[in-house]
């Protein structure tokens, strides 16, 4: 079954998929998006992706095409479509074509585009390894909240992951931990769950919130401050959360090794419930 995407209200095969180059996501990067994957073939988590994508749309001062029905409608219409056994789906919002101007006109109309694709999980050996990261300094901009496209710090630290040859780049700014290139880092100290709060530095993870909800409903401190990297070292577990990653234990850091080397009990414990949660 070919990918799918959907431009503008139209379903397309991928291939055929095109936008403007006057596109002011492609000009400027002024746009959003959010990722979304099914669990037996069913959307996780939608209501809280459509709330994010509502949030950075309002942030942002960009029109909402669709009304939550109709986004679902067409989610549903592309998952349906595609027919993989687990998707995963991109949903891009820009503020539309326009003569290049950074200020951006009054009564524009934004671009929509869908993809869905098949969604390969991580391997489980991987999952049950751990995997490696280094840190590197975040320069991102002020509003993290925000999901926007215009992820050109994400990719630069992605890359440098790519080159140490570890899974994921740990962004610090300040000395202090925020989050992933691509997930948010929880680490575990003395049986306490920390992670950086929400605001404008990190992206509020809608598995971040569930994570931490099944912490809490297991009964475990959940502290939502800053940790130091100093402190990332010296936690007895870290690991990443997030859509594609869902629970992903991180056993070294810039080459520490941290804990024993092994994906700790709290972390295996929340990522079980994650995926009773899931399932
Ligand atoms: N932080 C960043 C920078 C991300 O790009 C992502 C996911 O793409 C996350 C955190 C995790 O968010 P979620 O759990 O909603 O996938």
């Amino acid at each position: 079954m070919p990918d799918v995407a959907f431009v503008n209200g139209t379903f397309v095969p991928l291939a055929e998929a095109k936008v403007s180059i006057e596109d002011r996501g492609f000009q400027f990067g002024d746009g959003i998006y959010e990722v979304i994957r099914t669990y037996k073939g069913r959307p996780f988590a939608l209501e809280a992706h459509l709330d994010r994508l509502e949030r950075s749309a309002t942030a942002l001062d960009l029109t909402q095409p669709y009304s939550r029905t109709e986004w679902t409608r067409h989610l549903l219409e592309g998952i349906r479509r595609a027919a993989y056994p687990e998707a995963k789906i991109y949903i891009q919002l820009s503020r539309g074509v326009a003569p290049r101007d950074h200020a951006y006109p009054a009564e524009g109309r934004p671009t929509v585009v869908m993809t869905v694709r098949e969604f390969h999980p991580l391997d489980r050996s991987v999952q049950a390894a751990g995997v490696e990261a280094m840190t590197t300094e975040d320069i991102r901009w002020g509003r993290c909240d925000i999901k926007s496209v215009n992820l050109l710090a994400n990719v630069l630290a992605r890359q440098q992951a790519k080159q140490a040859k570890v899974f994921e780049a740990i962004l610090v700014k300040a000395g202090l931990v925020t989050e992933g290139a691509v997930s948010n880092v929880m680490v575990v100290q003395g049986g306490a769950v920390m992670t950086a709060p929400e605001g404008p530095r990190i992206l509020s993870g809608v598995t971040r919130a569930v994570v931490l909800e099944l912490a809490r409903n297991e009964g475990l401190p959940v502290q939502e401050r800053f940790i130091s990297q100093a402190e990332l070292y010296g936690s007895d577990e870290v690991f990443l959360t997030g859509t594609t990653v869902e629970v992903l234990a991180v056993v070294r850091v810039d080459g520490k090794v941290i804990g024993d080397g092994r994906p700790g009990p709290i972390t295996q414990r929340l990522a079980v419930g994650f995926t009773s949660r899931v399932g």
